[in-house]
């Protein structure tokens, strides 16, 4: 599996144009996996992807974690689909009503609404719905992480917004092995954080992380990645990727590509 972050950064980020991003800032998060799956159509995602120079035609599939305006942007994922002639949609099955798409627009999209536990298939993967410990005020969708499974067998946990696993998610994860996670690192290396119900800090990843090796939830050369910082909790960069270092993982940075 190979992932090209597209935006690596929480909702704390400014809002900003294409042409006034410098470098070390973060956009809001999305990535685009084997260069046909896009997870999360994130608002400045489509514009980057084109600074890039990224191929978008070969998109064919779309997963949505859920509908915060950081993760969920209607004129981003339209412009993706216009890109590709189409995409398939994945996302909660209460969550399709919050897309906010016209008739017209929906002519676009194979819709296919997910419930927990739920398959789907995309590129050369299984992909399994699990619940997320996140919460979309005024919204009855229930936030998406999703788990791919390949071919070869290789697996992957790649996460949207969620603080440690609901009770659902952690119980299937246990049952199985990954050769890749991908953990939502909201909050820096503060022990006392009121987000801890609804994102990660990085005491929270510490547990995760040694509960998985003990558990014999990583393959051998797993892959872990943090992305989805807040820009006003986490120190500067080179202590921020010495904490998550010391833990074994990697920090995701806008316009990183790695194989998994
Ligand atoms: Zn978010
Ligand atoms: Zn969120």
């Amino acid at each position: 599996m190979k992932i090209l972050f597209l935006g690596t950064g929480a909702a704390d980020w400014p809002k900003k144009e294409e042409k006034d991003m410098k470098a070390g800032e973060r956009r809001f998060s999305s990535m685009l996996i084997d260069g046909k799956i896009l997870l999360d159509a994130a608002p400045q995602s489509f514009a980057f992807a084109k600074r890039l120079g990224t191929d978008l035609s070969e998109i064919t599939d779309c997963f949505i974690t859920h509908t915060h305006s950081d993760h969920y942007d209607k004129q981003a994922l339209l412009a993706f689909a216009k890109e590709c002639g189409g995409l398939r949609l994945h996302l909660h099955r209460l969550a399709v009503e919050r897309l906010g798409l016209s008739d017209a627009e929906k002519a676009l999209f194979d819709i296919r609404p997910m419930g927990i536990f739920d398959d789907a298939r995309a590129g050369s993967y299984t992909v399994t719905a699990c619940s997320a410990n996140h919460l979309v005020e005024n919204s009855p969708e229930q936030p998406l992480h999703f788990i791919f499974e390949g071919e070869e067998g290789k697996r992957y946990l790649l996460g949207g917004d969620g603080g440690l696993f609901t009770a659902r998610t952690w119980e299937y994860m246990r049952t199985l092995q990954f050769d890749g996670i991908l953990f939502d690192a909201t909050v820096g290396d503060s022990d006392d954080d009121f987000r801890l119900g609804t994102h990660n800090s990085i005491p929270m990843l510490r547990l995760a992380t040694a509960a998985m090796r003990r558990g014999k939830m990583l393959r051998e050369g797993a892959t872990l990645i943090a992305t989805h910082l807040a820009m006003t909790l986490h120190a500067p960069t080179e202590e921020t990727e010495r904490l998550f270092s010391a833990l074994g993982i990697t920090v995701a940075y806008d316009g990183m590509e790695i194989e998994l």
